[in-house]
């Protein structure tokens, strides 16, 4: 049999916006950052297509590239303009604000737990959107019942949260088993998530052994929105967001 070796370029513009400041009046421009990825094999035994062009910002709080870890922090008090409520199983009143994401990533979210129901996997929206002033109750309750060091591992520091760009969410299963614990990810419903969430747009964003590169212990409940051709590149090269972008390890404030 033929052995086939597969070798696939990718380039990524990353079109980066920056502000000047020029009188009063801030003008953006847009400068690009050509991003190379050479990727070697191969998934599963079959040659995959794996470059693909798309240029968004990294830095711009509503791209869905958009970077929040302990090194980034989301501009001060950042609130996305078009939060909604999926129209999937949801672990809240639907007029929580937790349990609403950005227009931008409904179609796909609401498509991803359609299709693991199908499969006999009934998941249901843990918690979405997340205010900064959420999020501070939230970290500030961590720190004071576990100390800061284990509040660090688990929770954000307001500002620095996925939560907070609607573009990210937790997923349990209906019935509550392993609800934001890691053994999630044995599940068939995380099994199925870890495997297919990519098609939709999603990645497991906080992975396995991935604690010194994304700052956060493996959380196989929390998904996040990149689109899906990042999505299968992500999945494809094993690489964090911060690995991909080649922006320092985000493993300490
Ligand atoms: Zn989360």
């Amino acid at each position: 049999m033929a052995k086939h070796n597969f070798i696939g370029i990718g380039l990524v513009a990353i079109t980066v916006i920056a502000s000047l400041s020029w009188g009063h009046i801030k003008h953006p421009t847009i400068s690009s950052i050509t991003k190379t990825v050479d990727v070697t094999n191969v998934v599963s035994g079959q040659e995959v297509k794996l470059s693909f062009k798309e240029s968004y910002s990294t830095t711009d709080p509503n791209s869905i590239w958009v970077i929040a870890n302990k090194k980034l922090a989301l501009p001060n008090g950042f609130a996305p303009s078009d939060l909604v409520v999926p129209n999937v199983i949801l672990r809240l009143e639907n007029t929580s604000e937790q349990m609403q994401v950005r227009l931008v990533i409904k179609a796909d979210l609401e498509a991803m737990f359609a299709a693991a129901k199908k499969e006999g996997h009934s998941l249901m929206l843990s918690s979405g959107y997340r205010s900064v002033a959420y999020q501070k109750s939230l970290y500030d309750g961590y720190v004071a019942t576990q100390g800061l060091a284990s509040a660090d591992r688990s929770s954000a520091r307001p500002g620095h949260s996925e939560h907070q760009t609607g573009l990210a969410f937790d997923v349990e299963p209906s019935d509550k088993r392993c609800e934001l614990l890691q053994c999630f990810g044995d599940t068939p419903e995380g099994i199925w998530l870890a495997k297919h969430s990519s098609e939709y747009g999603f990645i497991i964003r906080y992975g396995k052994d991935q604690e010194q590169l994304t700052g956060y212990e493996y959380e196989p409940w929390h998904l996040r929105y990149v689109g899906k051709n990042l999505a299968s590149e992500l999945v494809n090269t094993k690489k964090t967001l911060e690995q991909y972008f080649d922006l320092e390890p985000a493993s300490k404030y």
